[in-house]
């Protein structure tokens, strides 16, 4: 996930937001190098270059939250505190990450403006740049074209990133997203515009003024309060692309970082079910586990689909990921383990020499060559038709 709230410089966002042209799917298409010093013929070297400010900004905000542990506040702060962190977590799982990024459900209005709010309480950056972040993260991930390139550690990963310069491939890599639906919504095109005035109040005015008001905490209490919640929830979204890229499981695809972890699944409302989500990144769920309790986000969109808010939800079939997990997982899956216990030596080897053709082959081959070329979500153009065909969807409206 993208917080990138201080770390694009403007240049950046003028070139990407020139009109999108679709790659021409038929040319070779080359991919990004993982370590920032390697260099493409006619490249120049990269230098790391850090912007200050960031630097600054960043450490003032965990200054601010030092400081703002000196104050104790009562039980009515803290509720409400912990409440408006979590309602604004909500914009950033089930709206700029799960709605807006991948496309995995729709939305009426009244539900649109719900997330859109909540997503701008966030402090994430606006909806299109957060957007345009996680696609290329998906896309190229773990390179020099993925913002928060796991490759480098996991400093870089978590926070370093939003304090130097992008590198040069995820401008270059960037422009082949296809970040059309987006940008051609007026109401997104508002936000990326007032964005400084509508996070000002959002993030920060609304709640402070209401702990002077109904709770009467002075304002610098209410003020430190409400940056270490703020500073909370950041590192909470940053561990999805540092933790969830480098420890953890890899039930669904074991030659790609990303992992699944119970800690980050369960504190950042599911989002730490990270291969899975790499692997299907389509799906509202986020994760195989139904479970409300280790995926706060299912329930929030369950219950809009309920109320007929959230409809076209897309989730992938129990044996869509069987297969998968038999094919590319690490083995740590409860099929895999089953299907281990079950098959001798001897039962494998007939197994494969039934199922054993050249076109079989062939296209396991063309699937290999795709994991260096994930999906960012409903609607690429890399979707492989098999899960296309296999895709179910739930509430369904439209077709
Ligand atoms: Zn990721
Ligand atoms: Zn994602």
């Amino acid at each position: 996930m993208a917080p990138n709230q201080h770390g694009t410089e403007s240049s950046d966002v003028d070139a990407y937001d020139a009109p999108v042209v679709k790659p021409d799917l038929k040319m070779p298409r080359d991919y990004p190098n993982a370590n920032p010093y390697d260099t493409k013929p006619g490249e120049k070297p990269y230098k790391l270059e850090i912007v200050w400010r960031n630097v600054l900004v960043f450490a003032y905000l965990h200054a601010a939250c030092v400081y703002a542990t000196y104050m104790p506040i009562n039980w009515k702060e803290a509720t409400f505190g912990f409440l408006y962190g979590f309602i604004s977590s909500y914009g950033i799982s089930a709206g700029a990450h799960r709605y807006w990024a991948h496309k995995c459900y729709k939305v009426t209005r009244p539900l649109y403006y719900i997330l859109l709010f909540l997503q701008t309480t966030a402090l994430q950056n606006c909806v299109i740049e957060w957007v345009r972040d996680h696609r290329v993260h998906h896309k190229y991930s773990d390179t020099n074209a993925d913002p928060h390139n796991a490759s480098r550690g996991f400093f870089f990963s978590h926070m370093g990133w939003l304090m130097c310069k992008k590198h040069p491939d995820v401008l270059k890599y960037g422009k082949r997203i296809d970040m059309s639906d987006l940008t051609s919504d007026p109401v997104l095109r508002f936000q990326k515009k007032y964005y400084a005035p509508l996070v000002l109040f959002c993030t920060f005015l609304l709640p402070i003024f209401i702990c002077m008001y109904f709770f009467g905490s002075p304002f610098w209490k209410a003020y430190h309060w409400h940056i270490l919640r703020y500073v909370i929830t950041l590192h909470i979204t940053w561990s999805i692309n540092s933790v969830s890229h480098i420890w953890g499981s890899k039930p669904f695809e074991k030659d790609i970082k990303p992992t699944d972890t119970f800690a980050i699944g369960f504190m950042a409302f599911g989002e730490g079910w990270h291969n899975y989500h790499h692997v299907y990144p389509f799906d509202y769920k986020v994760s195989e586990l139904p479970r409300y309790w280790c995926n706060f986000t299912i329930p929030f969109i369950d219950f809009f689909a309920w109320l007929g808010w959230a409809y076209d939800l897309k989730t992938v079939s129990d044996e869509m990921v069987r297969r998968r997990v038999l094919r590319t997982g690490d083995g740590s899956h409860r099929y895999s383990k089953e299907e281990q216990k079950k098959k001798t030596a001897k039962e494998l080897v007939e197994a494969f020499n039934e199922t054993y053709n050249e076109e079989e082959e062939e296209r396991l081959k063309q699937n290999v060559a795709r994991i260096r070329d994930h999906y960012w979500g409903w609607g690429d153009d890399d979707m492989l038709q098999e899960d296309i065909n296999d895709i179910k969807t739930i509430n369904r409206k439209s077709n």
